[in-house]
């Protein structure tokens, strides 16, 4: 759409046709330029907002720019772009040249996917935008897919059947959340995240947890602020790698089995990328995460292989849990954890109570990542579509902005990953811009403001710990 869009502003052959262009961000018209001298600009910048016209919804989302567009007839969009851009656009009209110069320009698909996803997931993109814009040499092209429950209902698939070919080349996805209260969760999970996930064999999943500053937390402040934890997932195989089945539907000896399938492959891979963290941490500590006393086989299995693998790390200090025990451990002694080790399921789990120890769920932030670096990887917010708040405008985009800083450090960005998480924590530290879960009243709009402010206040050689 944006190409058709694009040559339609310049006219075939690339000659600018008579309409005049415009740069336009989400609802907005921020400014208009007269494609020949002679010709008047139709709008002032800043002046009128296709919200006015007749037909458009107030919140409007890029692809809808374009159809609202459609509607002034004396303008063609240019591009459509965030606030921060647009702003600085105004001042800098050089700027787009000088950004294709950049050398490290990181190109992200986007899928906003579910309930709030697509709102945190766009006040990210409006963060690494407004990120770009401070942050030397950084430069981002964002494509994005309309994929998800809405997609489904119009297709019958959560995404196109080439969904993961046209997506295989971009740098990293950027992902919001999925789930449908109309649809079935297997259905939903199955035909995005975890069709991605797996396709792509992203089978390290990286969850860190840390009190931010300003943030109260559950536990004890004392306790509290003893958290700082990165909580590896076996994201491949073990409880959710779909194998199992159903019998005897509908009648009273139905069945339903799922199989946890563990393989020594799956485990050894997954056990050194998390010797591999913990050393690269400070204390070089890590707990594995085990049941191996009720589950006699595919969990003895991994304590056997996970075992090998550790003898290979002389410099790290492992410990072993029951995941039972394990949530005791973290409520009771927090600073005793450091890098954790866990299965698929037992990590899920454990990772939704790090997230409510670390002040809300709205704050966790995730990476599914292939550590081989063949495929793309994928970074996306803890929490799920969160029904309650969808369309309200509260959603709290910190556990999206966190998963940004981790997606940049993925891209080699840990300049601009530091940085973003020093606005973040700037943000909460003062405790100003706080969403309703934290005890707030912001909205995701001012929370997002206030990220960007700071951004724009913080180089990159400021001091903060990067999660994971
Ligand atoms: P899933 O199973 O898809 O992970 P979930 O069962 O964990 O989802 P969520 O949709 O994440 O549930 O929501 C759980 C609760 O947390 C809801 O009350 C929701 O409003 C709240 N919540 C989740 N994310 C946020 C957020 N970003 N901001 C504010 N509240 C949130």
């Amino acid at each position: 759409m944006q190409a058709a869009r694009r040559e339609t502003a310049l006219g075939p052959q690339g000659v600018p046709n008579p309409r005049s262009r415009a740069v336009l961000l989400c609802g907005k018209v921020v400014s208009v330029q007269a494609s020949r001298p002679a010709a008047k600009p139709v709008l002032a910048p800043g002046q009128g907002r296709l919200t006015d016209l007749p037909s458009t919804s107030p919140a409007l989302p890029p692809q809808e720019c374009y159809k609202a567009a459609e509607q002034f007839p004396d303008v063609a969009v240019d591009e459509v772009i965030s606030d921060t851009f647009a702003m600085r656009l105004l001042r800098d009209p050089e700027l787009p040249s000088r950004r294709k110069q950049k050398m490290s320009l990181h190109r992200i698909a986007v899928i906003g996917g579910d309930g709030i996803g697509p709102e945190v997931v766009e006040a990210g993109v409006e963060v690494l935008e407004a990120l770009a814009a401070v942050e030397p040499g950084l430069a981002f092209e964002f494509k994005r897919f309309d994929w998800g429950s809405d997609y489904y209902r119009r297709n019958g698939r959560m995404m196109p059947q080439d969904g993961l070919a046209q997506i295989e080349d971009f740098d990293a996805i950027y992902f919001g959340s999925v789930g449908d209260p109309d649809l079935p969760d297997d259905i939903t999970l199955w035909g995005l995240r975890l069709a991605i996930c797996q396709g792509f064999d992203q089978y390290a999943n990286v969850r860190p947890t840390r009190l931010l500053p300003g943030l109260t937390g559950p536990l004890r402040p004392e306790l509290g602020q003893q958290i700082d934890w990165v909580i590896v997932r076996e994201n491949s195989e073990g409880e959710y790698a779909g194998v199992g089945g159903r019998a005897h539907r509908g009648l009273p000896i139905e069945v339903g089995m799922d199989v946890a399938v563990f393989t020594r492959a799956g485990i050894e891979r997954i056990a050194r990328f998390a010797c591999d963290l913990a050393m690269s941490r400070p204390r070089k500590l890590l707990t594995v995460v085990t049941k191996s006393n009720a589950q006699r086989h595919g969990m003895v299995l991994w304590d056997e292989v996970v075992r090998e693998v550790v003898r290979g790390y002389p410099g790290l200090t492992v410990d072993w849990m029951l995941v039972d025990a394990m949530t005791q451990r973290m409520v009771n002694k927090p600073g005793s954890i450091d890098t954790v080790l866990a299965t698929n399921l037992h990590a899920d789990i454990l990772s939704d109570l790090a997230a409510a120890l670390g002040g809300s769920l709205g704050i966790g932030s995730t990476a599914n990542i292939d550590p081989s670096r063949s495929r793309p990887s994928m970074f996306e917010p803890i929490h799920g579509s969160a029904f309650d708040i969808t369309g309200k405008g509260v959603a709290n985009p910190l556990g999206s902005f966190w998963t940004a800083s981790l997606m940049l450090d993925h891209l080699g960005e840990q300049a601009a990953a530091r940085r973003l998480m020093v606005a973040i924590e700037t943000v909460t530290g003062r405790g100003e811009s706080l969403s309703p879960d934290l005890g707030g009243a912001a909205r995701t709009a001012e929370v997002t403001a206030a990220v960007i402010a700071a951004l724009e206040g913080v180089n990159s050689t400021s001091s903060s710990r990067l999660a994971g």
